[in-house]
């Protein structure tokens, strides 16, 4: 016999220091429904790292940045994946599970970065640089994916590029998170013009500020920041390593240069912990909320579908860079 589902009452332990009591009614009966239809529906919902902690900590199975994501995705033992995050984390959950079906709450869910190319770009790319290996930041549609040779995370972009055995790549779309991964390896990058619009508005002077406000504060920037705001900061890394280096290193006080979300979700784990929270919210990331994911699992919407031709093409990409 199955288990019965932990109440949302029980759930608020894990929440409240982020979550006020005032707000937690309005959270609590989606929960209790999401709960129920998750064991009626066997399904699990992956939430990435900037959702809110009422998705992160209430209702996820499986939580992390796209990296571990992609690599949970592959063991899901359920019919039903709810993809709580955004479009393109949603395509590789599916491209992973071809033959199971995954729901996206959202449909509007998209990426800045992904919106700057296009698989015509991409090919545009090859044609222009014959010969070089391109390397696809998961942050893109499985079109994208498709036209690439390997795909990378902000966790293991470096390794990624340095695992090709060349003296040059193309790296797309992500310019900063490029020549970030540029400033660390010998291999010369060519790099694309997209940007995310969350961590394009850090800026050097926030850091700075932020030193001067808060004396001793550990700043941890996300590489998809600007390179001369990574030069600034303490540490770099994926939302993983940024998640690592606090459980680490517990600095007394820390600053997270990244999505909202992010600071709420580990401050949960680490209540030792100070965190100062100037943040930028992902507007993509928001679109997600307990409401829709009740409604993807009530009403089995929205499914992901992906041309077979593009997929299996796509698929290469994602598994070449997980078998590394
Ligand atoms: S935070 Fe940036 S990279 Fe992540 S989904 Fe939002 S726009 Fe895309």
């Amino acid at each position: 016999m199955t288990a019965a589902p932990p109440s949302a009452a029980y759930l608020y332990e894990r929440v409240r220091r982020v979550i006020p009591p005032i707000e937690w009614p309005a959270f609590s009966d989606d929960i209790d429904a999401i709960l129920a239809l998750k064991r009626e529906r066997n399904a699990v919902i992956l939430a990435h790292n900037y959702q809110t902690p009422e998705i992160f900590h209430c209702v996820a199975d499986i939580v992390g940045d796209s990296l571990a994501l992609a690599r949970k995705a592959m063991d899901v033992d359920a019919d039903i994946i709810v993809l709580a995050g955004v479009h393109f984390m949603a395509e590789t959950a599916k491209l992973l599970n071809p033959d199971k079906t995954v729901l996206i709450p959202d449909l509007e869910a998209g990426c800045s970065l992904a919106e700057s190319i296009t698989a015509q770009d991409v090919r545009l790319m090859r044609q222009r640089y014959p010969g070089v290996p391109i390397v696809t930041y998961v942050n893109t549609s499985a079109a994208v994916k498709a036209e690439s040779d390997i795909c990378c995370t902000s966790g293991n972009a470096k390794k990624v590029v340095e695992s090709l055995g060349v003296p040059r790549v193309i790296m797309l779309p992500d310019e900063y998170l490029a020549r970030n991964i540029a400033a660390e390896t010998d291999v010369e990058i060519i790099a694309w013009t997209g940007h995310c619009e969350v961590h394009e508005r850090f800026t050097p002077a926030d850091i700075r500020d932020l030193r001067e406000a808060h004396p001793g504060v550990i700043v941890l920037a996300h590489p998809e920041c600007p390179p001369d705001v990574v030069a600034e900061a303490d540490f770099s890394g994926s939302t993983a390593a940024m998640s690592d280096y606090v459980g680490r290193e517990k600095p007394k006080r820390v600053v997270l240069m990244t999505e909202c979300s992010m600071s709420d979700n580990v401050a949960v784990e680490h209540p030792e912990v100070d965190f100062i929270r100037p943040c930028n919210l992902c507007p993509h990331m928001k679109r997600i909320t307990l409401a829709n994911i009740r409604s993807a699992l009530k009403e089995n919407r929205h499914s992901v579908t992906i041309d077979p031709q593009v997929a299996d093409r796509a698929r290469r990409a994602v598994e070449r860079m997980l078998a590394i």
